[in-house]
C-alpha cells in the first residue's frame, strides 16, 4: 500500500536543527532587514574602481533604480535581462527590479548572440541592462528586434546609439518608485538552465524560494554557513550564475558582510585584492581552486585573512583539495552542492557552521536545514538508505516554482509529492554527508549535434578534467559513415560557433551507433567507460 511505501522512505535531514524562517517578506526586504544595524558598514566594494558603497548607499541606489525602471515603463511581473560582468550596477538592477515586483533574467554576456537572443525571447524581456561591448549581441539580425523600440537597452558605460545611460535608472527620484504589493510566491529571478534534459529553460525562482535558500545557509543561532558582519566575501564568480548571486551576494547582504565585486577572474588582480581588502570568505569553483593551489604568485601575497573557502558548481578532486589545504592551512575548506532549479543550494559543508562538524574529503556537506533529501533508484524509484548511490532528490520551500511556460518539463523534474529530481547520482553516508558520483549529460549539445546535416545521432558525456572538473566530449554517428568530409575539427567548430566557451566539445569520436537501452535511453555509463579504456580508432 502507499502507507507502506511512505514508511519505507529514507529521508535525510540536516545535522543542524531546523530554524524558523520568515520567508513571507519580499526578497529585497528580507535581504536588507538589518539595514538599520548595518547602514554605515561597507556593503559593496568595486574591485575595478575601488569605490565602496555602504549599506545605506547601496539601498538608496537600489530604490532609485527601482524608480528609474518604473519610469521606463517596467511594471510588476515584467522581465529585465541583466547581461553584465560583475559590477555594482548588477546588484542595483537586480534589487531595484525586485522592489517593483519585476523579474531579473540573468545571462552570461559571453554567450553567443544566438544564445542570448533565445533567452531574451523566451523570457520576454522588456529591458536589458548591459555593457556597450555586448549591445551588438542584442541585434540578432533575422528576428529584427529594434533597440530603443521593441527593447530598451541601458548600458553601465557610455551608451551607444539608441541606448540609455545607467544614470537614467540610478539617478531617478527614489520617492517616485511605485508601491507594489508583492506576494512571496511571485517570481523575482529567472536564470536559465539546461537542467538534466533538453534545452535551456527559464527557472522561476520566487521571493520565497530565494529568501528560504539564503536563510537555510546563514540564518539562525548556529548557521550552516557562519558569515559575520566583519567578513569580506569575494565575488569573482559570475553573478549571472545563481551560485554567486545567492551564496555570495544575497547571503553576504543578509549577513551584513562587505561583498568585493570583481568583473572577471585574473589571478594577479585577484591576489592583490584579497590581500588589500583582507578577504575572509572565498566562494570558488574548481578551476579557481587550481589557480590558488598551484599558481607560483600565490606565495608573494598574504592570504591569511581567508577563513572560509567554499568550492561549488562542479566536483572538486581530492588532490586539488589537499593542495589548497596545504597552501591555506588556516582556512576551512569545503564544498557546497547546488543546482539552479533547487534554489540552488542542496547541501553545504558542516565545517562552515558556527558550531562545526568535521567533514570528509570529497563530501558536498550536509543537506541544508528546513529541507528534505532522498536518494532514489533511477530505475525503480525506490528510496535508498545510507551509502547506496541513486538519484538525489530534494524537497523544501527553496526549490523553483516551475520552468517558465513549460508544464511538461516541470512535471518531469518535480514529482507530485514535491520532490525535485536533480539528475545527479550520489549517496548519503552515515554522517549525513552527501557525495556526488555522476552527472547526467548535456542534452543541449546533443540537440545541436543532430541538427548538423551530416550527423544522424550523437551523445555527449562528461570527461574528467583537472581544471574544469568536467568537460564535454561527443560520440557522433555520421549519416554516411565513411564521410571523410565531416572531421573532428569541423564538428568542434560547428558547436563552438553556437555555444559559450565552457560548453565547447573537447573531443569528438566517430562511432557507428550510439548504444541505447530498449527504452531508447543513451547508455552513458558505457560511453564513459570507453573514455577510460583504450579507444577503438573508429
Ligand atoms: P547549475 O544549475 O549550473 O548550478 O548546475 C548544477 C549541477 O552542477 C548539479 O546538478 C551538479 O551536477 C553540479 N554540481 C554543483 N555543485 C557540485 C559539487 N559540489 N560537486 C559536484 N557537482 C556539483
Amino acid at each position: 500500500s502507499s502507507a507502506d511505501s511512505a514508511a519505507a522512505e529514507h529521508i535525510f535531514k540536516s545535522r543542524f536543527p531546523d530554524i524558523s524562517i520568515n520567508n513571507n517578506l519580499p526578497l529585497h526586504s528580507y535581504l536588507f532587514e538589518n539595514l538599520p544595524l548595518n547602514s554605515e558598514r561597507p556593503c559593496l566594494i568595486s574591485g575595478a574602481s575601488g569605490r565602496i558603497y555602504s549599506y545605506a548607499e547601496t539601498h538608496l541606489i537600489c530604490r532609485k533604480t527601482a524608480a528609474g525602471l518604473s519610469k521606463l515603463g517596467l511594471k510588476k511581473g515584467d522581465v529585465v535581462m541583466i547581461l553584465l560582468q560583475n559590477c555594482p550596477e548588477f546588484v542595483f538592477s537586480f534589487v531595484g527590479a525586485s522592489m517593483i515586483g519585476a523579474v531579473s533574467t540573468t545571462a552570461n554576456p559571453f554567450y553567443t548572440s544566438q544564445e542570448i537572443f533565445k533567452q531574451l525571447k523566451a523570457a520576454d524581456a522588456k529591458l536589458v541592462v548591459t555593457q556597450s561591448q555586448f549591445v551588438d549581441k542584442l541585434r540578432y539580425s533575422e528576428e529584427g528586434l529594434e533597440i530603443g523600440v521593441d527593447l530598451k537597452v541601458v548600458t553601465v558605460d557610455e551608451p551607444p546609439e539608441k541606448c540609455l545611460a545607467f544614470s537614467a535608472l540610478s539617478e531617478a527620484d527614489e520617492e517616485e518608485a511605485p508601491e507594489v504589493e508583492i506576494d512571496s510566491d511571485d517570481p523575482v529571478a529567472l536564470p536559465f538552465s539546461s537542467g538534466t534534459t533538453g534545452l535551456p529553460k527559464g527557472v522561476v525562482l520566487t521571493h520565497r524560494s530565494l529568501s528560504t535558500s539564503v536563510a537555510q545557509q546563514v540564518d539562525g543561532n548556529n548557521p550552516n554557513l557562519h558569515l559575520r558582519a566583519d567578513d569580506v566575501s569575494l565575488c569573482v564568480l559570475p553573478l549571472f550564475h545563481i551560485f554567486s548571486l545567492n551564496s555570495v551576494l544575497m547571503a553576504g547582504l543578509r549577513a551584513g558582510c562587505a561583498v568585493l565585486i570583481m568583473p572577471k577572474f585574473e589571478i594577479g588582480t585577484l591576489l592583490e585584492l584579497i590581500q588589500k581588502h583582507r578577504v575572509s570568505v572565498a566562494m570558488v569553483v574548481p578551476p579557481l581552486v587550481l589557480a590558488l593551489a598551484k599558481n607560483p604568485n600565490v606565495d608573494h601575497y598574504d592570504l591569511t585573512s581567508i577563513r572560509i573557502v567554499m568550492s561549488g558548481a562542479a566536483p572538486l578532486g581530492k588532490d586539488l583539495e589537499d593542495a589548497l589545504r596545504a597552501r591555506l592551512p588556516h582556512a576551512v575548506l569545503g564544498q557546497g552542492y547546488g543546482m539552479t532549479e533547487a534554489g540552488p543550494v542542496l547541501s553545504m559543508c558542516p565545517a562552515f557552521a558556527k558550531e562545526p562538524f568535521p567533514t570528509k574529503p570529497g563530501s558536498c556537506g550536509v543537506v541544508v536545514r528546513n529541507a528534505e533529501m532522498k536518494v532514489v533508484d533511477p530505475d525503480t524509484g525506490a528510496s535508498l538508505g545510507y551509502n547506496q548511490p541513486g538519484e538525489i532528490c530534494i524537497r523544501g520551500q527553496q526549490i523553483m516554482k516551475e520552468y517558465l511556460n513549460d508544464p511538461t518539463a516541470t512535471t518531469a523534474i518535480i514529482d507530485p509529492h514535491g520532490w525535485l529530481h536533480t539528475g545527479d547520482i550520489g549517496y548519503v553516508d552515515e554522517d549525513h554527508e552527501v557525495f556526488i558520483v555522476d552527472r547526467v549529460a548535456p542534452a543541449e549539445l546533443e540537440a545541436l549535434l543532430v541538427n548538423h546535416p551530416s550527423i544522424v545521432d550523437a551523445a555527449v558525456v562528461p570527461q574528467k578534467d583537472e581544471v574544469a572538473g568536467e568537460v564535454p566530449v561527443a560520440f557522433v554517428v555520421r549519416s554516411n559513415v565513411s564521410d571523410e568530409q565531416v572531421t573532428e575539427e569541423g564538428v568542434k567548430e560547428y558547436i563552438a560557433k553556437q555555444v559559450v566557451f565552457y560548453k565547447k566539445l573537447h573531443k569528438v569520436y566517430f562511432v557507428n551507433v550510439i548504444p541505447k537501452s530498449p527504452s531508447g535511453k543513451i547508455l552513458r555509463r558505457e560511453l564513459r567507460s570507453r573514455l577510460t579504456s583504450p579507444l577503438p580508432s573508429h
